[in-house]
């Protein structure tokens, strides 16, 4: 067999992914199975997504669309920002593709050459790394903030980590996957320090809606400077539970938006027609539209905070955001002395086989020894699901454990 691309071949497949589908293989078995993997709310989108898929389907034509994003869309996109994140942007500094991870992907493969580098602060969601290596450049993870007492954000602890390959600094906030966010004077700072650098600064803002304490503030508010090189990633998968829609976008400087563009006119050629409409319904509509949800997203966060506080030796940071706990484990497994090295991995695989719990192990965060848990789920599941975890995880201290 002629051989296959060394850097594609030593990539990994999204570890989410991959347990939603071993979770699902027991699940047609006939199991029931704890579903605390899955990133994305178990509430349905606002009704008017599906009217407006429907009534496009049956109107308009059903044709390839505009590579980028329609006008309407980006109209809409257009209106979003400057109302809610007074962000101005002309339409050609926006460009929709198919979910943000697509947008990511391609954005990645416009604004890196071989070697250069990404920072992104650890936890980090599974894809950034992978995208980051697929375009042949390097990932360079700053610490989790805990652990050496000192805070990805901070000016003085990132200087250590930028060097001259640095190409990018992403954030993501609220952050998956542990549900933290960065606003206020810390977020004033950062902006201001990274105002100094010559570097992208790639915004990850797809879960600013869903947010329980303080509303979602972005790094760009904090110094408008920033605006020729900030990239604004965003979308509906999260904010109005319209994952299978595939729907996401970026608002950045034209030259970067050109190159996206470009590279989706050669791969998914545009969005379908009927996706366009519905997101733009919810767009102008705006977060009103899942108020209630994201309020029930908050109760859920409560219980099961409630719930896993019934474990000694585990810790999470509070989250203000998002829908995930990043748990801890480190202390507990040392204790136990069982999975050894962190290897939250196999515990996580143990969880599924043997309870058939699923959550994903923080080594898709580059973080072995957490494990983050999805909490939009219902609170029957919450109730069942977290009470089995927690008689696991007591499990692995108890003096009968072996
Ligand atoms: N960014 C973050 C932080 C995410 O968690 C996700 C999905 O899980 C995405 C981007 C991609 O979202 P989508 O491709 O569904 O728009």
């Amino acid at each position: 067999m002629p051989s296959l691309s060394h850097h594609i071949s030593a990539l990994k497949p999204s570890a989410t992914l991959e347990i939603n589908s071993a979770a699902q293989n027991l699940r047609d078995q006939g199991h029931k199975i704890w579903n605390f993997s899955v990133g994305e709310p178990d509430y349905p989108p606002p009704v008017c997504a599906y009217w407006q898929t429907v009534q496009s389907m049956c109107s308009d034509p059903i044709r390839y669309g505009k590579a980028g994003g329609g006008v309407k869309l980006r109209e809409a996109i257009q209106g979003k920002l400057t109302r809610e994140n007074n962000l101005t942007v002309q339409l050609d500094e926006i460009v929709c593709g198919v979910g943000a991870k697509q947008i990511l992907h391609h954005l990645m493969h416009a604004i890196l050459n071989e070697g250069d580098e990404v920072l992104i602060h650890k936890p980090y969601w599974t894809s950034y790394s992978q995208q980051i290596a697929s375009a042949k450049a390097v990932t360079v993870a700053i610490p989790y903030h805990r652990d050496d007492g000192g805070s990805p954000f901070d000016p003085d602890y990132l200087e250590r980590y930028i060097g001259p390959r640095t190409k990018a600094f992403l954030l993501c906030s609220p952050n998956n996957p542990a549900g933290y966010m960065v606003h206020g004077h810390e977020l004033k700072r950062l902006a201001e320090y990274l105002n100094t650098k010559d570097i992208w600064i790639i915004s990850d803002e797809i879960y600013e809606y869903i947010t329980f304490d303080h509303p979602h503030q972005s790094v760009y508010n904090h110094c408008p400077q920033l605006k020729d090189r900030y990239i604004h990633i965003n979308g509906i998968s999260k904010s109005f539970a319209m994952t299978g829609w595939r729907m996401g976008y970026m608002a950045a400087p034209q030259a970067i938006t050109q190159l996206v563009k470009t590279l989706i006119s050669h791969s998914s050629t545009s969005l379908p027609i009927f996706v366009e409409r519905a997101a733009c319904s919810v767009i102008e509509q705006g977060a009103d539209l899942m108020s209630t949800e994201i309020a029930q997203l908050k109760d859920k966060m409560k219980l099961s905070v409630e719930l896993l506080s019934q474990v000694n030796h585990i810790s999470w940071i509070h989250p203000q955001g998002a829908f995930y706990l990043f748990v801890d484990l480190r202390q507990l497994l040392k204790l136990s002395d069982t999975y050894h090295h962190n290897n939250t991995l196999a515990l996580s695989m143990d969880l599924l086989k043997g309870h058939h719990i699923t959550v994903v192990a923080g080594e898709a965060f580059g973080c072995p020894g957490f494990i983050r848990i999805s909490f939009a789920t219902s609170n029957h599941d919450l109730k069942g699901g977290l009470s089995k975890l927690v008689d696991f995880l007591n499990s692995l201290t108890s003096s009968d454990s072996s």
